[in-house]
């Protein structure tokens, strides 16, 4: 009897609160009218549409990717105006909060032609109660003439007011540099930092006899050229460049794969070690699985190692020319039974030995490596996730119902996104949302991380 796929699957849900690096968010602040969202489409560049501030029409609030000198940051324009129900001030006050909990930097925009008004000093008095830093925009100073206005801004008392001219364009960048300086400490976002460039790394990977060498052996034809011996890892780990599909792919640890395995005492234990080090260098594992014999633990074990290294996967079913009709109904059950968790794999049917459908692996590969890159613009992704959201809320928790703020793209390779909530989501949740990630942008053939980072 062979154990479902479980517990084991599931971590890549888990939490890592210190885990990957997330570009740090910026929360615009500020009354209606006062330029915010002129100034994050000057700050965004216009790459996402942002719908004109309309005083006292509610807006819900929206994120956006951004830069300023190669540093990348989050921003989020907090919109969401009801003044009918709770008056301006009482609006703005819980819009500063809102913004004080999910932000790394408060940007607080202020109308210099205006100067201050009772609504600026209730935001005032709602950010000196955080411990965030606050940059103050001193907005529609067109030109010269409106200097003197901005500098009157320093009567709010938190700190330099940098004028800017949204419209314009004027301030920018001085601002920018002011918002920079107020980030936490670099965050070291490692994001591609592996990216090595040149041929796609691929590993092949399956217990004993599943058919690695054969098709190994296949797919290098003649045209095989030995490469690099791998210093420090096995070793006697070699690399080879085969030319597939009109492309070269360098496939790890070929003398590995080609040296036989014999009945050695621990083999087991030296394959698994054996198949985490090609892992470790690999971009996308083709996992093979012998369709003649029963799924068996030795094959969960290797996919659960792929799933666990984050890496793109691809599923061959080996052997396939010594499938008949009533083995292949069974085949069919297991892989329908115990493979479910990694459905998104693509699969491909061969046979190493007669070069059936082998041809069909490289398609695959390119799938799995499109979907393992895959970036979603934090802008498209939270239109999405707030159309899902309101049509599926999530469930109450202890009488108390989690708010989604928002949510951004940490990494790719695979692809990790990080929601920023305001309590616990249910396992259930996040699965329903990766699901509805995964049928609305596709992943095919790669994992998709989610995790959570609850502001209180
Ligand atoms: P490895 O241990 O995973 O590298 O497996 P091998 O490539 O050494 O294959 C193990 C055995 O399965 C060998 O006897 C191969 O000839 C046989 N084999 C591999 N692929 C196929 C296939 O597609 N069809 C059949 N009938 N036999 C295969």
């Amino acid at each position: 009897v062979v154990p479902v796929m479980n517990e084991h699957v599931e971590s890549a849900f888990a939490d890592d609160p210190d885990g990957p690096a997330v570009a740090p968010v910026v929360a615009v602040v500020g009354r209606p009218n006062v330029g915010k969202s002129s100034l994050v489409n000057r700050i965004i560049g216009r790459r996402d549409a942002v719908v004109e501030d309309v005083p006292g029409v509610t807006r819900d609030r929206v994120a956006y990717d951004a830069s300023w000198r190669e540093r990348a940051f989050t921003l989020v324009d907090t919109g969401g105006w009801d003044v009918s129900v709770s008056g301006l001030a009482a609006s703005v006050a819980q819009q500063a909060e809102y913004a004080a909990r999910t932000a790394d930097v408060i940007l607080f925009v202020v109308d210099a032609t205006v100067g201050i008004t009772d609504t600026d000093e209730a935001v005032v008095r709602v950010l000196r109660g955080t411990k965030k830093p606050v940059v103050l925009a001193a907005n529609k100073v067109d030109g010269g003439m409106q200097e003197p206005d901005a500098l009157a801004l320093w009567n709010l008392g938190i700190g330099e007011p940098f004028p800017v001219s949204a419209l314009h364009g004027r301030g920018s960048g001085e601002l920018l540099d002011a918002v920079l300086e107020a980030f936490p400490e670099e965050p070291g976002i490692s994001e591609d930092a592996d990216e090595e460039g040149g041929p796609r790394r691929v590993a092949l990977i399956g217990r004993p006899n599943v058919g690695k060498s054969s098709l190994l052996n296949r797919v290098a034809g003649e045209d095989r050229v030995v490469v690099d011996a791998v210093a420090g890892t096995t070793r006697d780990a070699v690399d080879e460049l085969i030319e597939l599909g009109g492309q070269t792919w360098k496939f790890i640890d070929t003398a590995g794969i080609r040296r036989r395995f014999r009945a050695l005492q621990g083999a087991d234990y030296y394959a698994t070690v054996r198949t985490s080090a090609a892992l470790e260098r690999a971009e996308v594992a083709v996992v093979l699985i012998d369709v003649s014999e029963s799924l068996a633990e030795q094959d969960l074990r290797v996919i659960e190692q792929v799933v666990e290294s984050g890496r793109a996967m691809v599923l061959a079913c080996n052997k396939w020319d010594l499938l008949d009709e009533e083995r292949r109904y069974y085949l069919e059950k297991e892989i329908d039974r115990q493979l479910g968790r990694v459905a998104w794999a693509p699969r491909v049917n061969i046979a190493a030995k007669t070069g059936r459908h082998v041809e069909k692996l490289v398609p695959a590969l390119e799938r799995a490596l499109e979907s393992w890159d895959a970036r979603i613009s934090t802008g498209r992704l939270n239109t999405w996730l707030k159309e899902l959201v309101a049509a599926t809320p999530p469930p109450v928790r202890g009488g108390k119902q989690p708010k989604i703020l928002f949510a951004t793209q940490a990494s790719s390779r695979p692809p990790h996104f990080i929601l920023f909530t305001t309590g616990f989501l249910e396992d259930n949740y996040r699965r329903f949302i990766e699901r509805r990630l995964r049928e609305d942008f596709g992943f095919e053939g790669s994992p998709v991380k989610l995790s959570m980072r609850i502001r209180e």
